[in-house]
């Protein structure tokens, strides 16, 4: 479960939020709407623990992040919360499975049960032939989908996803959305996704509107 309570959030003078208090609760998926700029990302950020509130808590399950010391942080960060942002994507350098692994190896895992994992991850999304393939050699779809796969390695219960199908056409966009959601059945995932697709947004269990840095009720 996710809950924030009295989040709040400035750029110099700009207040983009201005008290937001939610709670997402395990295995939902849902999708955070509003006009551009309204803080969606900024939110979304706060919640994956990447950025600091100026006020207010964050709950991520039992534990309160504001609590934990930075280094904590980082570690629970990489092992409850997986990230597929549009313009936060794989390493370039790396192959497929590598990207995929990185979590993993970050954790601590060892590197031959990382890598079994991570292939297993890469069959389920029918990426088995593109294991040895780089960033540059894969489709915007594929790659979103090794982006989504990385995000699963650690098993974290929670996915935040910013924009995930922004960059995808009309089929890419439906197997991801489809993906999402047979994920979520089979694992019990919550998932959080920033969006401005309305078909996206229609079919989650719960849209969460924000405008003005507050929830529209
Ligand atoms: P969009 O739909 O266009 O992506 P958004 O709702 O995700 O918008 P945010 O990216 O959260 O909006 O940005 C909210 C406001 O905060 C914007 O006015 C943006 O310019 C500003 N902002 C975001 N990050 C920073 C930053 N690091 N420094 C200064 N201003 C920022």
């Amino acid at each position: 479960m996710i809950q924030t309570q009295g989040i709040t959030k400035s750029f110099g003078n700009l207040q983009v939020l201005k008290g937001i208090d939610l709670t997402i609760n395990k295995g939902e998926v849902v999708a955070i709407v509003g006009p551009s700029g309204a803080g969606k990302t900024t939110l979304l950020q706060i919640i994956g623990t990447l950025d600091t509130p100026d006020n207010g808590k964050l709950f991520i399950n039992e534990t309160e992040t504001g609590k934990l010391s930075e280094k904590e942080l980082a570690a629970f960060r990489n092992k409850n919360i997986g990230f597929v942002f549009q313009f936060h994507q794989l390493l370039p350098e790396f192959t497929a499975l590598e990207n995929v692994m990185i979590p993993a190896l970050i954790a601590r895992e060892k590197a031959s049960d990382a890598e079994r994992r991570a292939k297993e991850i890469l069959d389920f999304m029918k990426l088995s032939d593109r294991m040895t393939h780089k960033p540059a050699e894969l489709s915007g779809g594929e790659k979103q989908r090794v982006a989504v796969a990385r995000a699963l390695i650690n098993n974290p219960a929670v996915i935040l996803a910013d924009e995930p199908s922004g960059s995808l056409d009309t089929k890419n966009k439906e197997e991801l959305h489809s993906l999402f959601f047979e994920l979520r059945d089979q694992m019990h995932q919550t998932f959080v996704i920033v969006t401005h697709d309305e078909q996206l947004a229609a079919n989650t269990d719960r849209v969460i509107h924000i405008k003005d840095g507050v929830v529209l009720l």
